[in-house]
This record gives structure tokens, sequence and C-alpha cells, in this order.
């Protein structure tokens, strides 16, 4: 894709810090991190998102992801890390490429947890029936 910024980065055309990279992803640190080590894993190939990203392609994508949660961790004495997707704009998708955010978190860090809700009465039987699946 010509306009896209990680397919960009991809090619090398523009700087970036790489952590890691195989024949298929490509790993680096987000130019503006939640906190230092805040990272990306994307693939080399482009995918607009993950909901239109190959299977073989997305667990590659995850395994990583979690190597590299695994070494946030260990290298920077996170208590925890976010690995997230954000899915189309309205999700906070803002470069549509598909990548993962692994992001080292930390008692008390300040940022705020999603706001939860409570299904109303019978309100949850509905919702489930919508999206039961078969194996
Ligand atoms: P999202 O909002 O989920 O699409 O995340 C896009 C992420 O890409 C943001 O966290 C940006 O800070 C990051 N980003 C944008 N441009 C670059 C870049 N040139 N190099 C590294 N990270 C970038
Ligand atoms: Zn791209």
């Amino acid at each position: 894709m010509d306009e896209c910024i990680f397919c960009k980065i991809v090619a090398g055309e523009i700087p970036s810090h790489k952590i890691y990279e195989d024949d298929d992803l490509t790993a680096m640190l987000d130019i503006m991190p939640v906190h230092p080590g805040h990272t990306l894993v994307i693939p080399k190939k482009h995918f607009a998102n993950i909901l239109e990203t190959p299977e073989d392609l997305s667990c590659k994508i995850l395994e990583l992801a979690k190597k590299i949660g695994k070494k946030v961790v260990e290298e920077f004495g996170a208590d925890g890390v976010n690995i997230t997707n954000n899915t189309h704009p309205a999700a906070g998708q803002s470069v549509l490429h598909v990548h993962f955010h692994i992001i080292p978190r930390y008692e008390n860090d300040g940022l705020q947890p999603w706001p939860h809700k409570q299904y109303g009465p019978g309100q949850a039987e509905g919702i489930a029936s919508k999206l039961k699946m078969e194996e």
C-alpha cells in the first residue's frame, strides 16, 4: 500500500526502531509510547486489520506479541502488560495496517481501565444467543 506508514517502515523508506524481524513480521517501538518499551507487532504484508488477516499470520502475530510481552516484563520490571489491538477507527485504530500493541504496565500507573456497564434484567440471554457459535 503506497500511502501506508507501516508499509513504508517495512520497506525501510522511513526510520523506525525495529526490535525483531523475520520473513513475515516486524516488531518496532511505538513512536509515542504509553510507557517506554511500548512495542508494535505488524505483518510485513499489508492487511487493514486483524479481521482481514489470515489465520496463520494472526497466530504468528500473537505468538510474537506474547514473547515480547514476556521480554518487557523482564527488561523493564513491568507488573503487567497489555497486548491489545484496535480494529477500525471507531475502536481507536489510527493506522490502517494491522498491528498489536505490547504495552508494559505498572501498579498504580494511573491509566484507567475501560468503563464497564451492567446488563439489564434478561438482556444477557438475548445477547449471548446472538453471539452463540458452533465449534
Ligand atoms: P492505533 O491507534 O491502534 O492504530 O495505533 C497506531 C500506533 O502507531 C500509535 O500508538 C502510534 O503512536 C504508532 N505510530 C504511528 N506512526 C508511527 C511510526 N512512524 N513509527 C512507530 N509507531 C508509529
Ligand atoms: Zn500497510
